[in-house]
């Protein structure tokens, strides 16, 4: 079924289709029909299923069919743990609200509260925020939260291992008792289980493969390379694919420095994020991976979380991840919403056990590419960093050489 045949609003259909949304995806399919209804919803999947527009569509046309009761009733709450979600959540809203008069808005820590405040004093319909400012904001009379009518906890479990439990309660004993509540997680445990049953009513369940969080879209294999191989593999899959924006996942800071100072000696361009960049640099990394300037981002596991890039052709997993749940975080990087997507892993001899658990979470074995010692010969060979190394022998050569002379004729001076 195509997104034209529902009887949503006008502007929601030109903003899909703006968006290039054509499909529900398989939770959007499941979770629209049951929003709209007024329907309790709890949904067990991970990001890259759609899962941010499966809520926001259905809300935004329900606001948009029903007027609010005046101008600074905030009629949707998303709750959400990270100022990231926050920021990329208000960004679907906005991009499926152009042309009609519903305002999202995202309230987060860390910035001056003076801008939310004016902003909430125009009247907002959606507040999308983490708890900590919500909580301030509503304390201070800016943020009102006595006529929700849709509370969506959005990336549950990641609120309950930050500590969030009781914030919750808070926020369900402060709305209205009469409330439709949406609540999304990506994985599911019995504390989780217990939080989501004191919070839905009858809800529909939705849970999308669980046995294979891996997303239909995306095929993933592993080649095995040895540790010392892999940047030359790397070059050569750049070189290859120099057209495709390509993820690179490493496991610590200083791999992903290192990796990025390998491909710059063979004049690959790579940006970098990781846990020690400012966040200034973070984000202007971001923003021309993004936009296409630079084809290929270097991440860790922590810097990448919560990042929607759209059209990542690759992922190539550099490093094994030392978790293996991460492997599905980082594959999901790509073949977002209804693309398709590819991933590879370069795995050392080493590495083999951080192999098998990533095939024990995801619960089957990962395609092997074979690499014959013809392949490592030649991207050994043919690299371009012998050359390169060439040249910095000359230079460093000459340098020694000035040195040298220098010294000889202040000796000679004496
Ligand atoms: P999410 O799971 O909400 O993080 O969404 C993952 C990605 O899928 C985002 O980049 C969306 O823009 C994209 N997406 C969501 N729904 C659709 C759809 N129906 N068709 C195409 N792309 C979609």
């Amino acid at each position: 079924m195509k997104f034209s045949q529902y009887d949503f609003h006008r502007s929601l259909l030109a903003n899909l289709e703006l968006l290039g949304f054509k499909k529900p995806t398989d939770i959007q399919f499941k979770a629209i029909p049951s929003i709209l209804k007024g329907e309790d919803v709890l949904a067990i999947a991970q990001t890259g299923t759609g899962k941010t527009a499966a809520f926001a569509i259905p809300i935004i046309q329900k606001l948009l069919s029903r007027k609010r009761r005046h101008d600074n009733q905030i009629r949707c709450l998303v709750m959400v743990p990270t100022r990231e979600l926050a920021l990329q959540i208000t960004s679907v809203f906005h991009q499926l609200t152009v042309g009609t008069d519903i305002i999202a808005l995202s309230t987060y820590g860390g910035v001056s509260q003076d801008l939310q405040k004016e902003e909430l004093q125009y009247g907002v319909d959606i507040v999308v925020s983490t708890p900590g400012r919500m909580f301030d904001l509503n304390h201070q009379g800016d943020l009102q939260l006595d006529e929700i009518e849709y509370l969506i906890l959005d990336e549950a479990d990641k609120m309950l291992a930050k500590g969030f439990y009781k914030d919750i309660e808070d926020v369900v004993r402060k709305i209205p008792k009469r409330h439709q509540t949406l609540f999304f997680s990506a994985t599911i445990n019995k504390e989780i289980k217990d939080l989501a049953y004191s919070l839905v009513r009858n809800p529909i369940r939705i849970q999308l493969s669980p046995k294979d969080p891996v997303s239909k879209n995306i095929t993933h294999a592993v080649a095995s390379i040895a540790m010392d191989d892999k940047r030359f593999f790397l070059e050569r899959y750049l070189l290859d694919h120099a057209d495709q924006k390509i993820m690179v996942f490493v496991r610590t800071k200083v791999r992903a420095e290192r990796v990025q100072l390998a491909m710059q000696r063979v004049g690959i361009e790579a940006n970098v994020i990781h846990g020690g960049k400012e966040q200034e640099e973070r984000e202007s990394a971001l923003d021309r991976f993004r936009n296409g300037e630079v084809k290929v981002l270097i991440a860790t596991d922590v810097s990448a979380r919560g990042i929607d890039i759209q059209g990542i052709e690759t992922v190539i997993n550099y490093d094994l991840p030392e978790i293996a749940e991460n492997y599905v975080h980082r594959i999901g990087r790509t073949g977002r919403g209804r693309e398709k997507g590819y991933a590879l892993a370069f795995c050392d001899e080493s590495e083999i056990p951080l192999l098998r658990a990533i095939e024990d979470y995801i619960g089957k074995s990962i395609q092997s590419i074979p690499v014959s010692k013809t392949d490592t010969q030649f991207v050994r060979l043919t690299t371009d960093e012998k050359k390169n190394d060439w040249q910095k022998l000359l230079d460093d050569a000459a340098v020694e050489a000035a040195a040298f002379l220098k010294k000889s004729k202040r000796k000679k001076k004496k």
